[in-house]
């Protein structure tokens, strides 16, 4: 009986690891062929898409997915963007030691624990709550210190914690709400979806330099939309 239990564990961590390097395979060649063959070249934002195990972060019905080029839904019609779009943000916010960023739409993390392979702190916030709960959870056992959850309105952003060297909205609206281009700090980067959030949008960065804030436009987008707890 004990042999047999003892043989029963073992297959078992062979199945597992097995598992395990198939993702890590799947994840490498989503590296190379979805992200550094279209131009990301940041080498903190190519190892952080190396490292974090993005099929963790899907629901179990997908994790076979996790890795396609293609966002994937999330549950409460939210969805996680498709891996190229979230190295793009990140290699556009600069993320290097010593930052500090904050996260607006945490949905289920994996922004997050891209940024926080390599800046310093990450503050996130979400305003679904179960997916607040979810994602807070998730970062917890895989284990990432350095990210602080909140569940709320996002449009606020989080005075306490301002300024921001990075500040990511991973989520769209007519305009970039006026509270986070006061929390940027000097030399600090913006990014955000901005145009219809029913429609196409265009990815916006904000810079600040000598406390002047310039804005530059780019691609096309499509994301889903900034909502509002309250109209404040
Ligand atoms: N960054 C996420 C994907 C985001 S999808 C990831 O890596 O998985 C957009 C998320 O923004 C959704 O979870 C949505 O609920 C959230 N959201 C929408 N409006 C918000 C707001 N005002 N404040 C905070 N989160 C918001």
């Amino acid at each position: 009986m004990k042999s047999l239990l003892v043989i029963l564990s073992f297959i078992s961590v062979v199945i597992l690891n097995q598992e395990d390097s198939r993702f890590t395979r799947a994840r490498n060649r989503m590296v190379t062929t979805q992200i550094e063959a279209r131009g990301i070249s940041d080498p903190g934002t190519l190892r952080a898409m190396r490292t974090v195990p993005r099929h963790l972060f899907v629901p179990p019905s997908y994790s076979s997915e996790a890795y396609s080029d293609r966002p994937l839904p999330i549950g409460y019609n939210q969805t996680i963007s498709q891996p190229f779009i979230v190295a793009y943000m990140t290699q556009l916010v600069r993320p290097a030691r010593g930052k500090i960023a904050l996260e607006i739409g945490t949905g289920s993390g994996y922004q997050a624990a891209v940024l926080a392979e390599i800046v310093d702190t990450v503050y996130t916030i979400e305003i679904v709550g179960e997916l607040a709960r979810e994602s807070a959870a998730r970062l917890k056992v895989l284990g990432y210190r350095n990210i602080v959850t909140k569940y709320g309105d996002g449009y606020l952003g989080w005075p306490e914690h301002a300024p921001f060297d990075i500040i990511i909205v991973t989520a769209a609206a007519d305009h970039i709400p006026q509270p986070l281009r006061e929390q940027m700090a000097e030399g600090g980067r913006l990014v955000m979806p901005v145009g219809n959030p029913a429609y196409v949008q265009e990815l916006v960065v904000l810079s600040k330099r000598k406390g002047r804030i310039t804005e530059q436009r780019l691609e096309p987008v499509r994301f889903v939309p900034l909502r509002r707890l309250k109209e404040n």
